[in-house]
Formats: structure tokens, C-alpha cells, sequence
């Protein structure tokens, strides 16, 4: 007997997530005994800080152990309304606030407590991976806004022309990922007054909030007024800014119809991230003088890796854009395409297998003819790299 198992529809439409496929194949050949330089992945190569790792145990020991409401530990939802009172002088309510396991789950509760089958959802290009995959999930469809001319910076102008009367939701992610470009405040406040004067709703992707590299200014919609904050979900993560990706702790801030919608879909699947790690979360913001020690030693070091990384890539003929944000190059790779290299995909693996060096291919964040190199690894390597890159090219 077989049983003709066929995946969901759905899932069908779902292409793999090519940043984790990446991944895989950086540790495979590490397994292999290759000496890889893995720029693939955007995980910081920084251990967690001590401190939030000493909560987690505390909370352990105080026996945290147990299921949490669906919403988060009240501890948590307080800390997070703290931090942004305290950076964006904004107050939201406990009922605004949802802890999520990671900020993918902060993207997905977002899109499917909103989106209809016969929505349109706006993605500016180059877009993190996750998205049109999340937006796929519900049937919806996707419209994607080209910023090269922008240097990939998207424009309120872009998004007026890009709205249409179906148009439901536009997903904004800056800094972003991959091209690490900030989009200025005034312009990401235009945005917003452009979808809010549309009805188009606003998920913010903050992933990255505090990567920002001077003179480029941090922003949050959170600082915006409460009529423009009403269209916008904040999706937030503990995983970069603090180095704790494996803790699986990100939330989302929202109005609090949209926030009923995501409580109810999350309880009937995670129902909530770790409940120790939500303590840690929520006592690495209360103790913000010592957690931003941290975060500012972290990110003085990938300041001093994009300086020397981007030029470098410029000096070898791979022009990139001078990211004021995140931990990511995005150069373009077209100037190497030749009878052999046709894509980026193609240079990715040349890249990979003349030089062990494992990157990510930009069609997969919706643009041919670039490779993201993540930057969160260590300097020494980032040279090495370099070199190999001379080597081949
Ligand atoms: N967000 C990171 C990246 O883009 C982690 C991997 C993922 O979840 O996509 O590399």
C-alpha cells in the first residue's frame, strides 16, 4: 500500500529559507574538515553577554520553568514598554505586547492575523528571505517595489506609486537585510503617512534597531505619532542586538485589535518563547547600563569590520553600497559574469568551491546579480576572505 502523501498547497508555494540553506552547507563543509569562512548566516559571532546568561540561570534556580501566558511573562511585557519609554518617550499598554519565539514568529502571527487571500502585500526588494514566503503562506499576493535606483533605499514615492486599492500591507525592514541601508527618518515617516492616508497597514521589522552606524541615526516607529502608530506592528528581536539567537525570544507591538489577533494564533501554536529566557529577556532591558556595554563593545567591532570590509570589496571591483546598518554587505557581482558565471548563484559557488567561502546569493532576497556577505564574523577571517577573493577573481 502507498500512500500518495503530497504536501499542502501551501507548503508547495514555500521555498526552502535560503539564508538556513546557506548555512547547511557552511557547516557541511566545515564537517568535511574544509577550513570554510562562513559569511553566510546572519548570526553574531559574539557569545551571549554574561549577565543575561546569568539571569537565565537565576531564573532557573527560582524555578521559571513553567508555561507563561500566551502574551508573555508580565515581567517581560513591563520590560519591553520600559525600553521604549525610556529610547522613544512612547508608552504602549501590556495589551499592545506580545513576546513571539523570535522575530520570525513576530512576522508570521503579523501576516496571518491580517492578510486575506485577496490582499495585496507590498515587499521593498532586496527583502529578507522569510517574507514572501510568510505572505505565500496566506495566498496573497505579493508586489515587490525595485529600489536599485534607490541603492536600495526605498522611497515614500516608491511606495505611493506601488499602492493600489487592494493593496492591505507593506512590510518595512530597516536597517535592512541584506543591504544594511537605513532609511532615513523623515522619509520612513512619509512612508507610513502614505499607507496610514491608504489604509495600508505597516509591519516594521526592527530586527536591527540598534545596528545603526553613526552618522545614520536610529529610528523607531515607535517614536511616531499614536494615529500613524495605529497602522504599524513593531516586529522586535532579542537574537542580534543582544547575540542570543538560540534563545528564540523577539515580540511584536501592535494596536490592540491586532494584538488579540496574534495572541489567538500564537496560542494555538507556540503558545510562547521559553519562559526563562522571556526573564532573562526582560531583566537584560531592566538593567539597561550593563546590557548596553555590551551591545555598544559589539557593535564597535562590526563598525570597524564594515569599514575595512566594503571598501575592500570596492578595491576588487565588487561595487557595494556602504551600509549604515545591520551586519551585512550586499555588493554586486554582475562585473564577474562571464561564458561561465551567468548568475549570482553561479558566483556564490565559485565563491564557495575555488575559495571556501560561503555566502548567500541575492536572488533569494529578490535580486539578481548580488551576494550578501555577513559581516558578523571575526576580522581576521573577513581578511582571509578578502584574499581568497583576490585569488580568484
Ligand atoms: N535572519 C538571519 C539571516 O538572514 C538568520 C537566518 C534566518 O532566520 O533567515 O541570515
Amino acid at each position: 500500500m502507498s500512500s500518495n502523501f503530497t504536501v499542502s498547497e501551501a507548503i508547495k508555494r514555500m521555498q526552502p529559507s535560503a539564508t538556513l540553506a546557506a548555512a547547511a552547507v557552511a557547516a557541511e563543509l566545515k564537517s568535511s574538515g574544509a577550513d570554510v569562512i562562513d559569511l553566510s548566516i546572519g548570526e553574531p559571532d559574539f557569545d551571549t553577554p554574561q549577565h543575561i546568561k546569568n539571569y537565565a540561570i537565576d531564573a532557573l534556580r527560582r524555578g521559571i520553568t513553567k508555561y507563561t501566558p500566551t502574551a508573555g511573562l508580565k515581567s517581560l511585557q513591563k520590560a519591553i514598554i520600559g525600553f521604549y519609554e525610556r529610547e522613544f518617550g512612547t508608552t504602549f499598554g501590556a495589551n499592545q505586547i506580545i513576546a513571539t519565539v523570535g522575530g520570525k514568529q513576530a512576522i508570521f502571527n503579523a501576516v496571518l492575523s491580517l492578510i486575506n487571500a485577496d490582499d495585496e502585500v507590498l515587499l521593498h526588494q532586496p527583502y529578507w528571505v522569510s517574507f514572501p514566503e510568510i505572505v505565500n503562506f496566506t495566498g496573497a499576493k505579493i508586489v515587490e517595489i525595485e529600489t536599485e535606483a534607490t541603492h536600495f533605499v526605498l522611497t515614500a514615492e516608491a511606495v505611493k506609486n506601488a499602492i493600489t486599492d487592494k493593496t492591505k500591507l507593506i512590510i518595512v525592514n530597516s536597517p535592512g537585510n541584506p543591504s544594511g541601508r537605513v532609511i532615513p527618518s523623515d522619509e520612513f515617516r512619509r512612508i507610513v503617512e502614505i499607507c496610514a492616508e491608504r489604509n495600508v497597514y505597516v509591519i516594521s521589522d526592527e530586527c536591527y534597531l540598534k545596528f545603526v552606524y553613526p552618522p545614520a541615526e536610529v529610528f523607531s516607529t515607535a517614536s511616531l505619532p499614536k494615529e500613524l502608530q495605529d497602522f504599524v506592528c513593531i516586529a522586535g528581536t532579542f537574537s542580534k542586538t543582544f547575540a542570543m539567537t538560540g534563545w528564540r525570544v523577539g515580540y511584536t507591538v501592535a494596536n490592540q485589535e491586532w494584538t488579540r489577533g496574534m495572541a489567538k494564533l500564537q496560542s494555538h501554536s507556540t503558545s510562547h518563547p521559553t519562559s526563562f529566557a522571556q526573564e532573562a529577556c526582560a531583566l537584560a532591558l531592566d538593567n539597561w547600563d550593563e546590557t548596553n556595554l555590551a551591545l555598544n563593545q559589539m557593535l564597535a567591532e562590526y563598525s570597524r569590520r564594515r569599514d575595512y570590509l566594503i571598501p575592500a570589496l570596492n578595491e576588487l571591483g565588487l561595487p557595494c553600497e556602504m551600509p549604515e546598518g545591520a551586519f551585512y554587505a550586499f555588493p554586486n557581482v554582475r562585473g564577474c559574469f562571464d561564458g561561465q558565471i551567468k548568475t549570482s548563484a553561479d558566483f556564490a559557488d565559485l565563491l564557495l568551491k575555488e575559495a571556501h567561502i560561503v555566502t548567500t546569493d541575492g536572488a533569494g532576497f529578490g535580486v539578481e546579480g548580488f551576494v550578501r556577505v555577513s559581516y558578523a564574523a571575526k576580522f581576521e577571517r573577513l581578511q582571509e576572505a578578502i584574499e581568497r577573493i583576490r585569488r580568484i577573481i
